[in-house]
């Protein structure tokens, strides 16, 4: 399996924000500018077959206007499901309101995206090697955010989304073999995010479990990089990890 890290920074780091591709085909989260980051790294958003959403920030949904933009461009005959929250069909075309007044209804016709919005997934199947489970975080005010445990070819890879430390969060790391976990901050409490101190801990506790951090700030990844955890791995945008 191949895990693809294609942006890895918080909202004001230089890397892209995070996002992550799994075997070229399933994406979690559709963040500002990640479509052109695709297509920068020679890959083929018609590949995408499915798209998980872990929450309604900028960050991790802005670009589903551009990847259907891009499937209508490129003549698209497969569907694609997006897995997301409640209201993100209703948020997307809003988006398309802002942006691109009058272009919904041909776009979203054409762009053969299907919005699977949950409140819960309990192993989901999605495709035939996929299956899904949604787990709740504690993001600060942003109510409901997700992490997920996604099970692919009988692997499980948990994500964590964006969150404080939680129970949620151990539950998703002991349950996973990998995990990509929001690193934002080097601060000890945060309301909305993980901080290096919390992937202290988990890399602590679950010291057969591989670790990935994301969605980092620049200072914080300069400082975990000192740090020299012995099973977390601090991706640049774009490094591959094959498991
Ligand atoms: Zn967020």
């Amino acid at each position: 399996m191949n895990i693809e890290l294609i942006g890895t920074g918080s909202i004001g780091a230089v890397q892209m924000s995070a996002s992550t591709l799994i075997d070229n085909k399933i994406l979690i989260d559709l963040p500002n500018g990640i479509v052109k980051r695709l297509k920068q790294t020679h890959h083929n958003i018609l590949d995408i077959e499915t798209c998980l959403i872990t929450h309604l920030h900028g960050d991790h949904f802005f670009d589903i206007p551009f990847f259907m933009f891009e499937k209508y461009f490129k003549k698209a005959t497969n569907i694609t499901k997006i897995i997301c929250p409640k209201g993100t069909k209703d948020k997307t075309k809003t988006l398309f309101d802002i942006g691109y007044p009058g272009e919904w209804d041909k776009v979203s016709k054409l762009a053969y995206v299907e919005f699977i919005e949950f409140e819960e997934l309990n192993k989901e199947k999605i495709t035939d090697e996929l299956y899904v489970t949604s787990k709740i975080v504690e993001h600060g005010k942003l109510k409901p955010a997700y992490g997920y445990i996604v099970n692919i070819k009988g692997k499980n890879i948990g994500f964590s989304g964006d969150s404080k430390l939680c129970d949620n969060i151990f539950d998703i790391v002991e349950k996973s073999e990998i995990s990509i976990l929001d690193m934002s901050v080097t601060e000890i409490k945060t309301k909305a995010h993980m901080s290096l101190y919390d992937i202290k801990e988990i890399c602590k506790k679950y010291k057969n479990k591989i670790i990935i951090a994301t969605h980092m700030h620049d200072y914080t990844r300069e400082k975990a990089r000192e740090e020299k955890i012995e099973n977390l791995i601090i991706p640049e945008d774009g490094q591959i990890i094959n498991i």
